[in-house]
This record gives structure tokens, sequence and C-alpha cells, in this order.
């Protein structure tokens, strides 16, 4: 079968390195060039989308800022999963917050501004300290504001209009204000749906950012409350999106409830420990699901974490041999992701210790939060993340 990704990072290259087994040939349109690409070699492969189109058996997409008009291309094909409106609806926090609300799930208040009058009346509803974040092309924590005081109004103001005139489809933005969580902790929920409504779930995975990037991501604790909690708000909305392929839906949990923070209509950067440690990993589950395959067993097989390497990382060969190193084929930029290492044991205990042999391989600026977090305290006492 031929599988088209929309989207040529390393989302795409995973989909395509999964899919090899089970001989689903995945290509990749690259939004950004227009260009149809290899997603492992990338090489060019061609100019038209359209042929791209019609040669393909099954569409999917790695990310959900696309262009409407190439979703609706894809669409009008009648091979597009999870479709045009599942990526739409994770592409604009309008629509996300819409759904959130349709399928009964608990997240953040939230008042939708315009102008400033809109802000004033957010302010009036939510408090402070809120955050304000753009509907449209929001990801890796870009295109947020934290605004804390009175004082900053105006001057957040004004950086959010300079945004806006930089933003590519500025005439359809907006801003979400939401009020400030204070989350103990942040975990995702990863699943497979398919077409006859069958679910494969991950375990919950705990997520560490550092300024808006995922660091970590582990899964080695159990938690029967927050998981049946977790699953029940991922079939309310997978049900509602009659939903196809992988969804990821990430929460704060606070006190031991969980709320929705987001989710992404894709395979997601906390699914990639599942390379190493499910039965069947993230990346070939899409693509069970989306091209009408069996789903395969999303059961953990071992405690493991995922560290995520961001900028110009270089690791060593005693890394290597603790941990299985993912490169993506991206030469290095500030805040790029260009590979993560899943470390995976057999049991917890081993999979600290292995942590705790790698975090001081690992350079201090480069990875910050591994070096701040004490990971043996953090597994072993339920410590709460106190991270702002
Ligand atoms: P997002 O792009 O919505 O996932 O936001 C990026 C990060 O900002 C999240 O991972 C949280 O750490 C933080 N964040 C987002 N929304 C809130 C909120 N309402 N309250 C507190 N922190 C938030």
């Amino acid at each position: 079968m031929n599988v088209l990704v929309l989207g040529a990072g390393q989302l795409a290259r995973m989909m395509a390195l999964a899919g090899a087994p089970l001989d689903l040939n995945v290509t990749a349109f690259d939004v950004t060039s227009g260009n149809m690409i290899h997603p492992v070699t990338q090489t060019i492969l061609g100019k038209r989308l359209e042929s791209g189109i019609e040669h393909a058996d099954v569409i999917t997409a790695e990310f959900e800022h696309i262009s409407p008009d190439v979703l609706a291309l894809c669409e009008a094909s009648g091979k597009f999963f999870p479709g045009e409106n599942a990526i739409l609806i994770g592409g604009d926090r309008r629509k996300e917050k819409n759904l959130l609300d349709n399928a009964g799930v608990k997240n953040a208040r939230y008042h939708i501004i315009n102008t400033s009058e809109d802000l004033d009346t957010a302010i009036k509803k939510l408090g402070f300290p809120m955050i304000l974040k753009c509907a449209l092309n929001g990801y890796d924590g870009k295109g947020q504001w934290r605004l804390k005081h009175q004082e900053d109004v105006t001057s957040t103001w004004h950086e959010i209009n300079t945004f806006f005139q930089r933003s590519p489809r500025r005439e359809h933005q907006c801003i979400i204000a939401e009020e400030f969580i204070s989350f103990d902790r942040e975990v995702s929920l990863i699943g497979a749906r398919n077409a006859k409504g069958k679910l494969e779930i991950y375990p919950l995975t705990e997520n560490i950012h550092h300024e808006g990037i995922l660091s970590l991501s582990i899964c080695a604790t159990e938690n029967e409350a927050l998981q049946n909690q977790a699953e029940m708000m991922f079939k309310a909305i997978a049900e509602d999106l009659n939903y196809v392929g992988i969804l990821a839906i990430e929460f704060f949990e606070v006190n031991g409830v969980l709320m929705v923070n987001e989710i992404a209509p894709r395979v997601h950067n906390s699914g990639h420990w599942t390379q190493q440690g499910a039965e069947v990993c993230q990346f070939e589950n899409h693509l069970r699901a989306i091209c009408d395959l069996p789903l395969g067993s999303a059961k953990q097989i071992r405690p493991s974490a995922m560290i995520n390497m961001v900028g110009n990382v270089k690791i060593s060969e005693d890394i290597m041999r603790l941990a299985h190193v993912h490169w993506y084929n991206k030469s290095p930029r500030p805040n790029r992701k260009i590979g993560h290492i899943n470390v995976c044991e057999k049991t917890k205990e081993q999979l600290i210790e292995t942590l705790e042999a790698i975090i001081p391989l690992l350079d201090k600026e480069q990875f910050p939060v591994l070096h701040e977090i004490k990971i043996r305290e953090h597994l072993t006492s339920g410590k709460k993340n106190e991270r702002p």
C-alpha cells in the first residue's frame, strides 16, 4: 500500500521506518517547499501534490499547520485519515476548545480575544496570571504569552500585535486567554482508533518541558485512577471526531484530577518511547489504523523514558551502549529537535540507574532539565513537578 504523509519531518520518517516491514510504502509532501519527498533519504521525488494524492492508497498528516487548500484537496480524495476536520481542529485552538466542551471533558476556562476590550473582559473573567495563546500556528510554546500583572497588559498586547503582523494567516488569527493552571504534572495519553471504533491505548506518560519544548517523557509508573480518567476523555474525544489513527491528548494533573490541555491529531513526541517500550509502537499503529489493518497491542513491555535531542547535540558512544539512539537526519539549529534517545529497562529501578548513568554524559547547557531534575526522587517519591 502507498501512504502519503502531509509533512516531511521526523514523524513522517519514523512512520516510513515502521511501515517498511508491513510493505507500506510511505512518501511525504513537504508543505514548505511543495515537493514530494522520500521521508528517510529526503530525496525529492516530484513536484505535484495531485499526482501524489492519485498514487496514494491512504493519506495522513504529521502536523496540524497545513494550508486549508491542501487539506481540502486531500479530503476530496476520500483517502484522508484522520481527515480534514480533525487536522483543522488540532491546528486551531478555537475549534479545539469547542470540541473539548462538546465532548464534555474538563479543560481550562478561557475567553476568546479579538480586541483590546476582549482582553479587559478576559482579565475580569479569568484574573491574573493568565496564558494568552494564538489560535493558529502555535506549537512548542510559540505564540504564547504569560500575563501576570495589570501593568504588563499594554506591552503584551503590543507584542501580540507584532506577532500577528508576521503571522501567515493573520486575518484568521485570534487569541485564546486561558486561566493559569497550577498543575502538579503534565501527562499525555496516546491511543489508536480504527474505522470500526476499536481502540489500543498506551499507558499515560509524564512529560517535562524546557521553554515550551518537550525534554523528557517517562512511562514507568502505573496509576490506574488517572489512566481511567484519561481513557474516558480519550474515548469521548475520539468518538466525537469519529477518529481514525493515533490521537494524542495532553493533560494537566491537578490534585489527582486531569484536565485536557490540548490534543494532537497525529503521532506525538511523547509517544516515541513506544518504539522500544511497547509491543507495537505508535508509528506502526497509526499506519495500521489508517490502512485498515488489525491494530497491534499497545501494551507496555518495559519501563521506558525518552530524552529529546534539541539543537547542536552530539552524544558519546557510552550513551549508545546504554540506550537506543534515533537521529532524524536533520542539520542542527537552535530549538530544533534533531533526534531522541529511548531508555528502556526491565524494572523501574534499572531504568532509574540507567538514567542516572546517562544524565552526567549529557551536556548541562543542552539538557538543563535532566540536570535539574532528581530522577530517583522524582520517580520513587511521587514528587510533583515544581517547574512553573
Ligand atoms: P501548549 O502549547 O498549549 O501545550 O502550551 C505549552 C506549555 O505551556 C504547556 O506544556 C504548559 O507547560 C504551559 N501551559 C499551557 N497552558 C497552560 C495553562 N493554562 N496553565 C498553565 N500552564 C500552561
